[in-house]
């Protein structure tokens, strides 16, 4: 087929001839009309891509991407068929772990930011796959849970970009035993298209019962309303809507299928399938419990919460802006508040700052399970949450205390990192740090001043503090904001406890810091019952002491609650020898 087709085309030997440019083009305008059989799983769309040449060179070769089990049925301009090459592109930016790739030859090359407008049509069917998981190794059944999309009688949901291609995209090859790659490339063309109009007209049938009006959703707030009519034979309804985003910014397009009924409320929609009503209600009851909790954080909420149940309770969650995909069936009632929290902190403030907009939704986990048990239990739900971290900084550990690691690695700042650990797991310690130092007002008042069109430089946020909080942070921006310098390893180096007349003792804690990011630590003193603490600035390769009074005999010295993301966080405690122990 390959081969024929090279035969029928002018575009033998292209590859070698000169390198193809994928990223070439910006697609700054889709029009799509879609069909989906579920019945079928079958998948038909047409329409126009307009793409724009945002290189320095007229191009001639724009290239359009689709799922691998979809194929191109006609490509034309102004109505008149182009030529263009198709092949299997492997790649595993689709579920499938390849590409059906058009590599098109236009007639007259597209001059520097001018644009073309393409005419396509093409189809397939897209069952569940999740190929490019299994051929690392992934057990079918864990890959499945993740890779979920599909159309299905029961079931279609469909994610965008880094899920299943069903609108055109153009990337370069990408492999998920490559490190990062998938996500960042994902990462990336959402940014690069953030300005792209979106639309799309959908239609599911043919069923054979009237499905609900609910039956077909997308995640986005101005979807039109679905229509359901009947066409064709006796008994074959179908329903349709259209989907429009002006512009997408960094939403993916997501749709989904099923038989779905809503609860809407103030501050939450809900989608579920027939029959969860219960588990519904139990999420709109949770949401109700938590939001005036999350204005207080993060002021007023800005759109409500969406919810879109996953009909199989082992389906791995899914996230876009402030729509969340999730079973309902599953979770304790706390657990849900959590989860909810995260996606009420992004229903309430947007950032086009990944470690802003992620990292707050993250804390806002953090937040309210302390609100649920206590500070105890919100460091232990960001501890479990530790270890890749410390994997992804091992590289700044030092061999020992004193060394430094030379050459310095270069590692990923939070205002770049592209990779989740850093704008997901650290940027929810350094929010929650930030707040230790400044405290719930300071920081609440400047997340609330915050806004997005005005965050125009990374350090932004770090001016909105200042104006709250009187107090250098510039450090702490340094060392954990602006530059990667992986993170503190401390120790405890002496304790000096000093009886004071009648019963009180102080204790002298020197702390040293042998990593290369500073921080502000908790340090405690304890007691068989009770402990004192104070709170001591550590820089990088330097050390500190602080003195504590307390009114009864002093046992141990404990330096990190679990706050302070370090290398170590059990070897942070000296036990104190007393006069009264040793003689
Ligand atoms: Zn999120």
């Amino acid at each position: 087929m390959k081969k024929l087709l090279c035969v029928l085309s002018v575009l033998c030997g292209f590859h070698s001839a000169r390198a193809l440019d994928r990223q070439a083009f910006t697609f700054t305008d889709y029009d799509l009309k879609i069909k989906v059989t579920p019945a079928t799983q079958s998948f038909e769309a047409e329409g126009k891509v307009t793409l724009r040449n945002d290189t320095p060179q007229p191009q001639r070769n724009p290239v359009l991407q689709i799922s691998s089990t979809l194929a191109w049925n006609s490509i034309a301009i102004a109505g008149k068929p182009v030529q263009y090459l198709a092949e299997t592109y492997t790649s595993d930016i689709d579920h499938t772990g390849a590409l059906s790739e058009a590599i098109i030859t236009l007639p007259q090359p597209v001059l520097p930011q001018g644009t073309v407008e393409i005419e396509l049509s093409y189809g397939g069917k897209i069952p569940q796959d999740a190929t490019r998981l299994t051929r690392i190794d992934i057990p079918a059944e864990r890959a499945a849970r993740s890779d979920w999309d599909q159309i299905g009688e029961a079931f279609t949901g469909m994610r965008g970009i880094g899920y299943v291609a069903w609108y055109p995209i153009a990337t370069e090859a990408v492999s998920l035993s490559d490190g990062n790659q998938v996500f960042e490339t994902a990462e990336a063309w959402k940014r690069r298209q953030a300005q792209t109009k979106f639309s799309a007209h959908v239609c599911a049938g043919e069923y054979a019962t009237a499905p609900p009006a609910q039956g077909l959703i997308a995640n986005v707030a101005w979807g039109g309303p679905v229509g359901v009519s009947h066409i064709g034979p006796p008994g074959a309804y179908t329903m349709c809507t259209t989907f429009a985003w002006r512009p997408l910014g960094l939403t993916v397009p997501i749709f989904a299928i099923g038989d779905y009924r809503s609860l809407n409320q103030a501050a939450m929609a809900i989608r579920y399938v027939a029959g969860h009503e219960s588990y519904a209600r139990r999420w709109a009851t949770a949401g109700e419990k938590i939001a005036p909790f999350i204005a207080q954080w993060f002021g007023p909420r800005k759109q409500p919460v969406q919810i879109v149940e996953l009909p199989n309770k082992d389906m791995a969650p899914f996230e876009a802006g402030s729509v969340l995909f999730t079973p309902l069936v599953s979770g304790q009632e706390n657990d849900i508040q959590v989860v909810l929290a995260h996606q009420f902190a992004h229903a309430t403030l947007q950032s086009p700052r990944l470690w802003i907009d992620e990292g707050l939704a993250h804390f806002a986990q953090a937040l309210e399970r302390e609100q649920q048990e206590g500070r105890a239990a919100a460091l232990a739900y960001m501890d479990e949450r530790l270890p890749p971290l410390q994997e992804a900084e091992k590289e700044f550990l030092p061999a020992a205390p004193g060394k430094v690691v030379d050459p310095p690695p270069q590692g990923q700042s939070l205002i770049e990192a592209g990779d989740e650990v850093f704008f997901r797991t650290k940027a929810m310690f350094v929010w929650w740090m930030l707040r230790d130092m400044v405290g719930d007002d300071a920081l609440e008042r400047a997340i609330r001043a915050y806004r997005p069109e005005q965050d125009r430089d990374a350090s932004y946020f770090q001016r909105l503090l200042a104006a709250q909080f009187h107090r250098d942070l510039e450090w702490f921006f340094d060392d954990w904001v602006y530059r990667d310098r992986g993170l503190p390893e401390f120790h405890i180096t002496e304790v000096y406890p000093r009886k004071l007349i009648p019963e009180d003792w102080s204790v002298t804690v020197a702390v040293e810091n042998s990593g290369e990011a500073g921080a502000e630590v908790p340090i405690a003193v304890r007691a068989a019952q009770g402990e004192e603490r104070k709170r001591l600035e550590v820089r990088a390769h330097e050390k500190a002491s602080v003195r504590i009074p307390i009114p009864v005999l002093p046992k141990q010295a404990v330096v990190n609650d679990g706050s302070v993301p370090a290398f170590e966080m059990d070897n942070n405690s000296a036990e104190i020898s007393t006069p009264e122990v040793s003689q």
